[in-house]
């Protein structure tokens, strides 16, 4: 029998979670979704789209590298029922009065009856529920095949379809899908569908991602009127559930079709922060993987979005170009950051390359013959690239993060 007195219901105007003593904690959205456990060392995170990843550290190596897996599908169910089994007997000792309940900040769901309401439809979200969830999520999206990191928790919209440019050897996020542009109506249903689809959880969701790959590579007045379509549908100003800002990614190529006073404009419908895939400060690496733009035209894009007030996200792949790219990788990657006007409101993101089997990179690297770094090498070389960044200042300094494409999950 559970000892209840560990138990503790903690109730946040977006979230709910159910703990017990640090031996699992369980959050759920307001429509009762499941979004994030905790349980036995073991976290987990369940997508919008279904996929949950599993992450730990193995017993007694807690120096290796963290573990990451996608749960397959049979798993997926019997982690879902368990899950399910475990809250129904803490609903039931809470309807006894034996689980203590804190709760933080304003926005409701703290009475009992909202509390019970909230647990009813977590109740309610059993392994068939969540199956059936899976397929509505397909029938609105797309597969989100990437974010940033600091992103997972977006309202994603997904004004665009693909990668304009798709071809990058060691990228194959849109290989399923071609490049198009949704029209108006087209978003104006897919802004409906969403809502429709996150139905209260929408609250969970802070901030607003335009994707796929490079949305903003429409025309400018184009581009706005999207925006306006979306400030038609979402506040983004005052109140409680009013998102905090739009976010996108951007490459280089296309980010010099754009002006300072483009940027500017888009500062002013409440664009926070771009994310540019810069990958590496040498061009004949570039080239080699058949990216698109030089370093020079990404020093030329971080300024331009700089000067518009814009924060930024610059992403670098590490190991890219294996050992034979190694010095010139590191050496022009440290050189290109150095001349980006990055301050702390930007993040700098170091990102391990993970190769595809049967992807163009790996055909193209066998070619070369090209040895992959091995995980101590690619540690050096982010060591390497922190090390040698230099900023005039603490202020001027932005965030450094790790960023495993792993886990990622939408
Ligand atoms: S531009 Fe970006 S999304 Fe498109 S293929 Fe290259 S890395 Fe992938």
């Amino acid at each position: 029998m559970r000892d209840a007195s560990a138990l503790v219901i903690s109730v946040k105007s977006h979230s709910l979670s159910i703990m017990d003593n640090g031996r699992f904690v369980f959050s759920f959205d307001r429509a009762g979704r499941l979004y994030t456990a905790y349980r036995d060392g073991h976290t987990f995170i369940r997508g919008l789209s279904g996929i949950v990843v599993e992450k730990w550290h193995e017993e007694g190596e807690p120096w290796a590298p963290k573990r990451i897996r996608v749960l397959t599908e049979e798993e997926k169910r019997a982690f879902l029922s368990e899950l399910w089994a475990e809250i129904s007997e803490v609903v039931m000792a809470f309807r006894r009065g034996r689980v203590r309940v804190e709760v933080f900040g304003k926005g409701g769901g703290g009475s009992g009856e909202e509390l019970d309401r909230w647990l009813e439809k977590i109740l309610a979200w059993d392994a068939h529920a969540y199956a059936r969830d899976q397929e509505r999520f397909l029938s609105v999206y797309k597969p989100i095949s990437i974010l940033p990191p600091d992103q997972y928790l977006a309202l994603v919209l997904q004004v665009t379809e693909g990668c304009h440019w798709n071809k990058c050897a060691f990228c194959d996020f849109y290989r399923d899908r071609r490049f198009r542009i949704k029209t108006e109506d087209e978003v104006r249903r897919h802004i409906a569908a969403v809502k429709e689809f996150l139905g209260d959880s929408i609250t969970l969701r802070r901030s607003l991602f335009l994707a796929d790959a490079n949305a903003l590579i429409l025309p400018q007045e184009r581009l706005v009127r999207l925006l306006e379509i979306i400030h038609e549908a979402f506040s983004f100003e005052g109140g409680q559930e009013a998102l905090e800002g739009i976010y996108s990614f951007l490459d280089a190529y296309s980010g010099m079709r754009k002006t300072v006073e483009d940027f500017a404009a888009l500062r002013s419908w409440h664009v926070k922060r771009l994310y540019l895939g810069v990958e590496s400060g040498h061009d004949q690496l570039l080239r080699f993987v058949d990216k698109p733009g030089t370093a020079r035209e990404a020093l030329e894009v971080v300024s331009r979005i700089k000067a518009a007030g814009l924060s930024i996200g610059v992403i670098i792949l590490i190991g890219l170009g294996g050992d034979a790219f190694f010095e010139a990788h590191v050496r022009d990657t440290i050189a290109l950051l150095n001349e980006m006007p990055l301050d702390r409101g930007d993040i700098l993101y170091l990102s391990p390359l993970y190769v595809h089997p049967g992807s163009d990179y790996e055909e193209k690297a066998r070619a070369f013959g090209l040895r992959a770094l091995t995980p101590q090498e690619l540690k050096h070389q982010i060591r390497r690239i922190r090390e040698g960044l230099r900023f005039a200042s603490s202020a001027e300094r932005p965030r450094v993060s790790l960023y495993d494409v792993r886990e990622f999950v939408y």
